[in-house]
């Protein structure tokens, strides 16, 4: 998927650079730590808020290598994350903005590097397409960890779920936010409105007025032959 070489030339940053990309926020088994799990490479593992990249393919070499397509990746544009999100396998995934630093490769629209830290992480939609507001336990994971879901408060339901402060705390001090812009106008449908509601019931009336009516009638016919059969 994604990231495209188009350049490999190899570089190195002392000053931290800006990037942004997917990931599946993750909950130790404990409940006492955070972090977070690749969407696409290294699914299996899970790296924390300051963390170094290793090779998922098990290889001892530093990340990123040439020869191998290990390492931490992100995307250059926000919007790019974005996109990515929009996908139906990575829509239970959060968007992290996070300052890339150490041995780095250049790539089309964004880099594969060595270390980086998590500064934000920003809640999208939910599976029902209202914002999420929490962390919910997706029923996946790893050895060690669950794989939390973002979810809105209707589809949480009696579920146990976790804030994203609380979330943000265990990671290691991130700001969690929803993001609004990835949420989109979204609106629930419009409760029934009254008029229909008052109209139904005036329906009924009429129903039981009507009812009332012929109960009426039949009675006054059982007196009239009540009456004929004593007379
Ligand atoms: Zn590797
Ligand atoms: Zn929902």
């Amino acid at each position: 998927m994604g990231w495209p070489a188009t350049r490999t030339s190899r570089e190195h940053s002392d000053r931290p650079l800006p990037g942004f990309k997917l990931a599946y926020p993750m909950l130790s088994a404990d409940g006492t730590a955070a972090g977070f799990s690749g969407v696409t490479l290294g699914r299996a593992h899970v790296y924390r808020a300051v963390d170094d990249a290793i090779c998922v393919h098990g290889s001892r070499h530093a990340c990123p290598s040439r020869w191998c397509d290990c390492g931490f990746y992100c995307f250059h544009l926000l919007s790019a994350a974005r996109d990515l999100a929009c996908e139906p396998e990575y829509r239970g995934a959060v968007l992290l903005e996070v300052a890339v630093s150490g041995r780095y490769r250049r790539y089309e629209r964004g880099l594969r590097y060595a270390r980086q830290r998590v500064c934000v992480v920003r809640i999208g939609r939910c599976e029902c397409a209202r914002p999420a507001q929490v962390l919910a336990d997706s029923g996946a994971g790893s050895v060690g960890w669950r794989r939390l879901v973002p979810v809105c408060a209707a589809c949480a339901g009696i579920r146990p779920v976790l804030g994203p402060e609380v979330f943000g705390r265990l990671a290691g001090g991130i700001t969690v936010t929803t993001d609004d812009a990835a949420a989109g106008p979204v609106a629930p449908l419009p409760a029934p409105a009254v008029p229909e509601a008052a109209g139904a019931v005036a329906v009924l009336s009429a129903e039981v007025a009507l009812l009332q009516a012929r109960l009426d009638d039949v009675q006054t016919r059982l007196d009239e032959l009540t009456r004929r059969d004593e007379g």
